[in-house]
């Protein structure tokens, strides 16, 4: 690749500015509750300057040090999902009439434009399996709004967690597509790239220095290190024929009995698509509102079926969670759900690790 050009450090508050005034709102990584969070980010003083994480199953602490960089954390709680899938919204509204007649509302509003900095590698590839599924798939107007609206900036990790395996799955540290600017984060500013034409046409307005190739070479350098750092990974290859054919596996009744059934892997999880739909009636009866929500396939609902939930205990829900994302995805999607964030083994509150299971199950069924 060409030398990119560089955006000293002190100049990074020169792309938000830019980016407020074509009309975005920028949100970027900030620091609340003790986590990495995307919130609206006015100031580039306001990123998480020399915060690193540490993070392993069941655990994710923030750590403070001397260094001046700004994106040397490895994922938080959030990915771009709330971004596009909203966690609980209103889809449409049925009102009585009158004349005793019903009309009904669309409720697809226009969607604001946002511009996230600081998006991990994994987030880009957890975007694009939403994208088969919500505008190929099952096409919603909701996601496709927000997702017309969004401008991505990717920041290459160098910093990840012991909980991240992107490079096994393929997926990081490294962006390789599906943003529109992105930048190589060194001590003292950013190697930038484009990856689109809006992302061209910002490139051209930032006030940018020639790049040194030595200093680009170490860029690149820290990421690929990023990746040879990384030590979990899965069983190798499609595992659906595995993991269907191990259905009675004595390993799901064994993580049963230390799983919560909480939901917190799938939501935490940025390829999860799961959500239920309810109607919320007002008061006085001439009124209803179609609202969706995420859901989880350790909810009892999620398997309720005219009148019976089907996946009653805790065993066949986790199950559930596996096959599909590790196993019947690749039916849907050609690939697996999973792109090694390390999200679900970090905020499981019982440090349950699918890595660790899918060894544990599908390793045996290789070696019969
Ligand atoms: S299954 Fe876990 S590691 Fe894989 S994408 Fe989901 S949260 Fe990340
Ligand atoms: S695996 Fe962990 S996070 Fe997922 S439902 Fe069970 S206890 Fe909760």
């Amino acid at each position: 690749m060409e030398t990119p050009a560089f955006l000293p450090a002190d100049r990074l508050q020169a792309l938000l500015e830019l980016l407020t005034d074509d009309g975005y709102r920028c949100v970027g990584p900030r620091i609340r509750d003790g986590a990495v969070l995307y919130q609206t980010l006015d100031d580039a003083d306001q990123l998480p300057r020399g915060v690193q994480v540490q993070q392993s199953p069941g655990r994710y602490r923030l750590e403070q040090t001397d260094s001046p960089r700004r994106f040397a954390w490895a994922n938080g709680p959030q990915a771009l999902k709330p971004l596009t899938f909203a966690p609980h919204e209103e889809l449409w509204v049925g009102e009585l009439q009158a004349d005793g007649s019903l009309i009904f509302h669309d409720a697809v509003r226009q969607a604001e434009p946002v511009a996230v900095i600081g998006v991990r590698a994994c987030d880009l590839a957890a975007l694009s399996l939403q994208e088969q599924h919500f505008l190929q798939a099952a096409p919603d107007p909701y996601f496709r709004e927000r997702r017309r609206q969004l401008l991505l900036i990717a920041v290459h990790c160098t910093h990840p967690s012991d909980t991240c395996f992107c490079a096994h799955t393929g997926d990081g540290p490294e962006a390789r597509t599906g943003f529109d600017l992105s930048l190589y984060e060194t001590d003292t500013g950013y190697f930038v790239t484009a990856g689109s034409p809006a992302g061209e046409r910002l490139l051209a307005r930032l006030p940018l220095e020639p790049g040194d190739a030595g200093r680009f070479d170490t860029a690149c350098d820290e990421v690929h290190a990023a990746a040879a750092r990384q030590t979990r990974d899965l069983p190798t290859g499609n595992l659906q024929a595995d993991l269907f054919a191990r259905l009675d596996h004595p390993r799901w009744q064994e993580v049963a009995e230390r799983c919560l059934s909480c939901g917190n892997c799938t939501q935490v999880c940025p390829t999860c698509f799961c959500h239920s739909e309810q109607e919320v009636p007002d008061i006085s009866g001439t009124r209803s509102s179609h609202q969706r929500q995420w859901d989880s396939c350790f909810s009892p609902g999620h398997s309720y079926i005219h009148g019976i939930t089907l996946r009653q205990d805790t065993a066949s829900r986790y199950r559930q969670w596996l096959t599909h994302k590790f196993g019947s995805w690749h039916s849907q999607y050609g690939r697996s759900g999973c792109v090694g964030c390390g999200r679900c083994i970090a905020w499981c509150p019982v440090g349950i690790d699918p890595t660790e299971e899918l060894h544990a199950i599908c390793t045996e069924v290789k070696a019969t």
